[in-house]
This record gives C-alpha cells, structure tokens and sequence, in this order.
C-alpha cells in the first residue's frame, strides 16, 4: 500500500522545498526526468531519465571515470554484479547494521525517519537562533541512537514538542530499526532458491575483488578501483524527487593504502574531490564540507561535500576512512587471505581504504539546481523572462543545433551536410521548421550552448551565425571553423585543466 500509492510529481518533504518545484517540472516537460511507470501513477522514489537527462547523465559518468581512471595513473575500473554472495552483506555489517529508525504517525498514516525528525527540529531551533538547544538535542539524539534506546528516542520525539505535519498530532508509534535493504530470491527451484540482496552500495563489488584486481592489473599499493553501477536502498522517506531514490546510481572508488596512512590520503581525496565539483562550474560558495557526528560502523573519519540545494546544504558525495573493516571482515568469513605483500616495507598487511562515493542522480539534481536560470532581458515592454540551463558545455546533452533560418531555397541542403559533417563528433539536433526565435528559446531550455543559424547570406561566403546560449551573443564564422569552435568549448580537456 505504501510503496504503491499514488504519487504526485511534486511529492515533497515539507515548504522549504518550494522554490524546487519550477525545476522538476522543467525537467519533466523538457525531457531530462520522468517519474517511474507514470501512467500508473508512478512508484515511489523511482525515476526514468529521459532523452536530455540521458545525455547529461552520460556525460557526468563519463566525466567522473575519466577524471578517476584516466587521470590517476594508479587507479583502475571494474564493473562488478549487481547480485552478490549474501555472506558479501554480512561481512560489510548490512545485514544487522543498515538501519533506519523509522517512526509513524497514527493518525496521519505517514512515516518519517525518527533521526530526521529530531534533526529538522534542530535547524528549526538553530533558525529562531536557539543553537544550544540545537546542538544538546542532536548530542542527545546521538547518545540515544549509539545506546540503540528506541524508546528514548521516541520519548525525546515527544517532549521535543515534534508533531506531524500532516496530521498536526503526536499520536506516534514506537520507533523501530528498519533495515533498508531490498531482498529478493535467487535460483528457479523454490526449494533451492536462497534469499539474497540487491545491492545497496557498489562499494562491495570492489573489495571482494580486491585481490582480483591487484593481481591481474599488477597493482602496487596505494591503487584504486573505480566502479559506476545501481544501488538499491528501500529508503524509509523517499521524497524530495531525485534527491533520494529507491534505485540510484553510485560513482565509487576505494583506494586501497598502507595502514597508518588514512589522514594523509584522506585529505587528499578531499581537496581532489572538492575541486572536482568547482571544476563542473559550481561556484564555491554553494559547496561546503560536513564532518559526520556520528561515524557509520566502518569509518575512522568521514566528511559530506555538500551543495547547497534550493532546500539547504545537502549531501552530494561522502568521503570515508573506512580502515580494514571492509577486508577484515571479509577475509574472516570467507577464510581467504585479504592481504598484500608490500615490497617497500618488506611486509604483508591488510590494506585501509579511503572511499569517495559520490551519487550519479544527485549530482544530476546538483547539475540542474545549479543551472536553473531565470533572468529578465529587456526593458520596458520589451522585458521578458529568459529560461536557460547553464551546463558546463562539456556536460551539455546536446552540443549544437543546426538551425537553416527557412525550410528552402537550399538553406536545410547546407544545414544537412553540416550536421552529417559534425555528427561523428558532436551530440547535434538538426530543426528547420518555427521561427528562429522559438528554436534558440527551445534550446536554451535543454542548455544546449551552441545554436548554428543558415541564412542566405551563407550561400556566398559559406559562413554561418554562431549563437552563445549564455550571452546570446552572435558572431559570424566560416563553416569550415565550426568544428575546431565548438570542440574548444565542449572537450572535457577544459574540465580535466581545472583538476590540475
Ligand atoms: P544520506 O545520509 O543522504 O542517506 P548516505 O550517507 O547514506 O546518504 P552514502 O551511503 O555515503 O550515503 O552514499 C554515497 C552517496 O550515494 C551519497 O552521497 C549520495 O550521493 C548517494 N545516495 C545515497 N543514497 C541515495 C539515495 N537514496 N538516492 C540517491 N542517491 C543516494
């Protein structure tokens, strides 16, 4: 019932996240997301990326392995399944330690996760200016959680005064772990089938094939492996569109380094990851670091780079020391040797590891926050709105529209051999029927940063007019320029020179 009920598009956690709603319709009507199965009415917190949001997810994976593969002579890919041996989940403390602690609302009917609960009330506080409440409240929520004291925690719910928004009351259950991992059966034969999980992070595939890897590709330590795949997480509040999903997608890498040197590759991986972030073109004051209060079981210190959504600074990408838990613990239950010869040191340990784990969908979500923009051009009557999505030219879904200005007198012939002649290396549209005016708008709508426009005048000097999506400037320029013009914009390479 809960999982299937209907959906709007719009389902969101509370008013702040108002000024989110132009931009999810926008991704909607132009083609980037659409709710799951939505002639159904949709499934919660699941998402189907559409013709742009395609393109534009491609690019940002695409971006992120190059810059972890490519770029970093010592780490290497892998594309592990998304099915693994169940011991996989115990030994990665899934099994009895993915919790949730989730709390309902009887009259309402609605259920929230107990720990954000207590954490909304807090920025609440923090907001009337109360920030010692704040902080004794989310210490104290942290004592209680640490203790796994359930009731306690229900009880600070109460005397904190927290009521449910819906139903204004707080007429509340008992709070209750809930683990958030999906389960399903494997095998044809009921009898033999054996329970397993769909994975919740990609972060496993990597360390049982740790020794894989390190052998075949002769890694020496310190190495990574960089994996893109599906997770699956049956979240308790999964609202706030692509902000959290029952199905994502994670970017992740483990680099496995010698014990006793977490602080300094921690850091490291920090500052590398943050610049990675500022290099797509988000301005730095929209992106802060986090320190976690409270460690996940496998940590030694942990960060969030966060953004600054229209609904507050929120976690994109968690960077995590998460010692040897991972390889100890599987070493012990699969009784096989985890470890590595260190040829400097002359010694056999079991490597830590640093993780930097970002989410592909919210860094979409980022991406489409970040280049949401209105402005008003003109004046007097002549002032209008203008809409555009401001990518970064290399993330573009579509790199150039070729634009004849009329559909005849061989303007669409030009505008063909155009397209045929960039197609092998661009992602291009090709549009020859309404008005320039409402072609340029229409591409500024899907940030693409390059409208070609064919007019007569091309016929004789066999030059076009070049369109910038974010000044609307024009220019003239030689047909036989636009490949090296737009290649200059779009290469990567510009992203890749801000790493450095
Ligand atoms: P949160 O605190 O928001 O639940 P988390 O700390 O559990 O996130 P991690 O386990 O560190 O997240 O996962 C790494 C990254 O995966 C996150 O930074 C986020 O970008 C992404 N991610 C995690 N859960 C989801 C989800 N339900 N939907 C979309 N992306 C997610």
């Amino acid at each position: 019932m809960y999982i299937f009920a209907t959906i709007t598009f719009y389902e969101i956690m509370n008013e702040q996240d108002f000024g989110i709603k132009e931009i999810i319709s926008h991704a909607k009507e132009y083609g980037f997301v659409f709710p799951s199965s939505e002639i159904y009415d949709g499934l919660q917190a699941v998402y189907d990326y559409g013709p742009y949001g395609v393109e534009l997810k491609n690019n940002l994976k695409n971006l992120w392995w190059q810059a972890m593969v490519k770029l970093n002579e010592n780490v290497v890919g892998l594309d592990a399944a998304i099915f693994m041996h169940p011991l996989t989940w115990k030994a990665s403390g899934h099994v009895d330690g993915f919790n949730d602690p989730m709390i309902d609302n009887k009259d309402s009917k609605k259920r929230y996760r107990a720990d954000v609960l207590l954490e909304d009330k807090a920025a609440a506080l923090a907001i009337e200016g109360k920030q010692a409440d704040a902080d004794a409240l989310l210490k104290q929520m942290g004592q209680l959680l640490s203790a796994e004291d359930l009731s306690g925690v229900r009880q600070l719910i109460i005397d904190s005064g927290i009521v449910c928004p819906i139903s204004g009351t707080s007429n509340w259950t008992e709070v209750r772990q809930f683990n958030l991992m999906f389960s399903t059966q494997i095998g044809s034969v009921a009898d033999d089938a054996s329970n397993i999980y769909l994975r919740p992070e990609t972060a496993q595939g990597i360390f049982v094939n740790f020794l894989n890897v390190q052998k075949s590709a002769r890694m020496k330590v310190p190495f990574g492996v960089a994996q893109i795949g599906k997770a699956f997480r049956n979240e308790i509040v999964a609202r706030q569109f692509i902000f959290r999903m029952r199905e994502f997608e994670q970017m992740e890498m483990q680099f496995f380094i010698r014990p006793g040197e977490e602080m300094k590759w921690y850091e490291h991986w920090k500052q590398v990851r943050l610049k990675w972030h500022k290099a797509l073109g988000i301005p730095a004051d929209n992106l802060r670091f986090h320190d976690h209060d409270k460690l996940a079981h496998y940590a030694n210190a942990a960060v969030d780079v966060e953004f600054k959504f229209p609904f507050g600074f929120k976690e994109v990408e968690g960077i995590h020391s998460r010692t040897d838990f991972d390889l100890g613990n599987h070493q012990e239950l699969s009784k096989k040797k985890m470890q590595y010869f260190d040829p400097e040191i002359n010694k056999n340990y079991v490597p830590y590891v640093i993780e930097t784990s970002a989410g592909a969908d919210r860094l979409f979500f980022m991406l489409l926050c970040n280049g949401y923009k209105q402005i008003t051009v003109g004046e007097g009557e002549n002032e209008k709105q203008r809409t555009f999505l401001k990518f970064h030219p290399a993330l573009a879904p579509v790199k150039a529209a070729i634009l004849p200005l009329v559909k005849k007198d061989g303007l669409p012939e030009i505008g063909r051999k155009i397209f045929d002649d960039l197609k092998y290396d661009f992602n291009l549209i090709y549009e020859d029927s309404q008005s320039i005016g409402k072609r340029y708008t229409r591409q500024d709508l899907i940030g693409t940063p390059f409208c070609i426009a064919i007019d007569h005048q091309t016929k004789e000097d066999e030059m076009v007019t070049i369109r910038h999506r974010d000044t609307t400037e024009q220019e003239r320029v030689k047909i036989t320029d636009l490949k090296s013009i737009i290649d200059k914009e779009v290469s990567i390479k510009n992203i890749f020179n801000e790493l450095v």
